[in-house]
């Protein structure tokens, strides 16, 4: 027998629709890239989302076609957000930090139709407008008296509100199936090109009421949330959906990302949740003790995509009587995986005893299946000592790559994140090493395998690895680890200059050591992980 209720699938336009009704006047408030401050309510950027909606099928977008995006968080963004999947189509976000070669290769494998783009990202959009396979339209999103004076560099340039204009705001979002794709991010944190997950309706509105919950990031109708984690990564981990969802006020940082245009935000919106990297905390953090400020209304911070050193925790906690809450996840869990959230007998604890279980990364939302497996694949248990290879699996984590890219991924139905931990007795995750081939600076990925191909490619180097060097500011930056071709000779800085125009700048690594010999496994593969920890005193000359 089956239940009687409404088969009402769960579709990201709802989001929208039920901010507009009940929290019509809340605010969204955005610093622009043309350097002002803006300001609508949830009423006005529906209205504008279904113009927009309204304009892309003008401009022949349907169903599942990709749109892609090159912006900052803002409200033409957001409004994106809803417009292109409430319309049935594929939001693509593109990260603008990529090299302009991983720029075309992604929308040329993701076939966008349309591509939007902040005015920051004109000589970009110039860079590969020429060069990509399917995009019949590029839109600054600006307005007529914005446009760049150059516009004919790129022909048929569209202007963002002269579409909004040509539109009324009279449309229905269309009701379709909750597993229609909805919108698609892609990663670099794999090994080889990078792969697309291509989110759904249904894990993303089921992603959006696990990461409300109280445990999780505890979003409510009285917040105003500052998202600093850019709606390029992973949908800025879900908040542009929760605000909605919730009610609460939202606050866009626009490129404003420095201590100080962050802190001003914050101060001027009141601000109580906003969430990020830890490099971006450093800067704010560096801003407010340098002018012996406080924050009035920021009370919790959520910081994920690297780890959230001990010390970071503590300042908040101490000094700014903001809670961090530490999370972990990656773009293939939509993000969100853990949260540091605490038990009844943390609260017991000493101040200390909890700053230690702040630190960890975190035990599973709901909805969320986590375990950790050794070599071969057996599960580890609980509550001891040992590390082990994290799995899980649920609704809102990834089933295959877009176009099937690497195989499957799955291991007995689980995901590997790729990610190595430890877990308490009480399922608290704590990270302990990675063992995929990847750098994270920053919060973005730096491919260690394009960076010893590259200086592979050199006449004097006979082997090359690149691994992670822990830097202050970044958290990681890479280090190439160089064994020379007998009798050949080569300078650090001829092969730092050897990268030029080869990658994104902030790719080049930051020191170069020369070793005899590169530890070997038996197949005769790289052994990093010994690498690393025979490197694991090394300082790099820019920490
Ligand atoms: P991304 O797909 O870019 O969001 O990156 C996901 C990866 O970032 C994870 O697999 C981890 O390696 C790393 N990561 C995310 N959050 C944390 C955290 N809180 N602590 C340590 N590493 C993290």
């Amino acid at each position: 027998m089956n239940g009687q209720m409404m088969q009402q699938p769960l579709l990201i336009s709802s989001l929208l629709t039920h901010a507009e009704r009940h929290h019509g006047e809340r605010e969204v408030v955005s610093r622009r890239v043309e350097g002002d401050i803006h300001r609508t309510t949830y009423k006005g950027m529906a209205a504008r989302a279904r113009r927009m909606a309204k304009a892309l099928a003008a401009l022949g977008v349907q169903q599942s076609d990709r749109v892609a995006t090159l912006a900052w968080n803002g409200y033409r963004h957001m409004e994106l957000y809803y417009a292109v999947s409430g319309s049935g189509a594929v939001l693509h976000t593109l990260n603008p930090r990529l090299h302009p070669d991983q720029i075309v290769y992604i929308a040329d494998h993701a076939e966008d139709q349309v591509l939007f783009f902040d005015l920051t990202f004109w000589p970009l959009i110039q860079a590969v407008a020429g060069r990509t396979k399917t995009v019949r339209h590029f839109v600054a999103m600006t307005d007529r008296a914005h446009m760049p004076a150059d516009a004919a560099r790129v022909p048929g340039l569209l202007c963002y509100e002269d579409l909004m204009d040509g539109q009324d705001d009279h449309y229905t979002w269309p009701t379709f199936d909750e597993n229609l794709a909805s919108s698609l991010c892609y990663t670099s944190g794999t090994t080889g090109n990078p792969k697309g997950v291509l989110y759904s309706h249904r894990s993303t509105v089921l992603h959006t009421f696990a990461i409300s919950l109280p445990d999780a990031l505890s979003v409510a109708a009285t917040d105003c949330i500052l998202p600093v984690v850019p709606m390029f990564h992973v949908n800025a981990w879900g908040l542009p959906y929760a605000a909605c969802m919730n009610g609460a006020k939202l606050v866009f940082p626009g490129p404003g990302l420095d201590g100080k245009s962050l802190y001003e935000l914050f101060e001027a919106e009141k601000v109580t949740l906003s969430a990020g990297v830890p490099t971006v905390w450093q800067a704010l953090l560096a801003h407010v003790e340098s002018h012996d400020l406080r924050f009035s209304t920021m009370r919790r911070s959520v910081i994920g995509g690297s780890a959230c050193p001990e010390a970071m925790l503590r300042k908040f906690g101490e000094v700014y009587d903001v809670r961090v809450l530490h999370a972990w996840g990656m773009t293939e869990m939509s993000p969100v995986g853990t949260v540091a959230g605490f038990k009844p007998h943390h609260l017991e604890m000493t101040a200390d005893q909890r700053y230690a279980v702040m630190a960890k990364q975190g035990r599973a939302i709901y909805g969320v299946d986590i375990k950790i497996v050794d070599e071969a694949g057996a599960e580890l248990a609980w509550g001891t000592e040992t590390s082990g290879d994290v799995l899980v699996k649920g609704p809102w984590i990834i089933d295959r790559y877009f176009k099937g890219e690497g195989g499957d991924p799955l291991v007995d139905g689980w995901f590997p994140t790729g990610d190595v931990a430890r877990i308490d007795a009480d399922g608290y995750m704590q990270i302990t090493d990675r063992s995929k081939d990847v750098i994270k600076s920053g919060g973005e990925w730096i491919g260690s395998i394009d960076l010893e191909n590259i200086a592979m490619a050199h006449p004097a180097v006979a082997m090359a690895a690149c691994i992670a060097a822990f830097h202050p500011k970044w958290d990681e930056r890479p280090l190439l680890v160089v064994v020379k071709k007998p009798g050949a000779e080569v300078t650090k800085q001829e092969l730092l200059a050897f990268y030029e125009g080869k990658i994104a700048k902030w790719w080049t690594p930051d020191d170069v050591v020369f070793v005899d010999a590169i530890p070997l496994g038996a197949t005769g593969k790289m052994q990093k992980n010994r690498l690393r920890e025979q490197l694991k005193d090394y300082k790099l000359p820019t920490a």
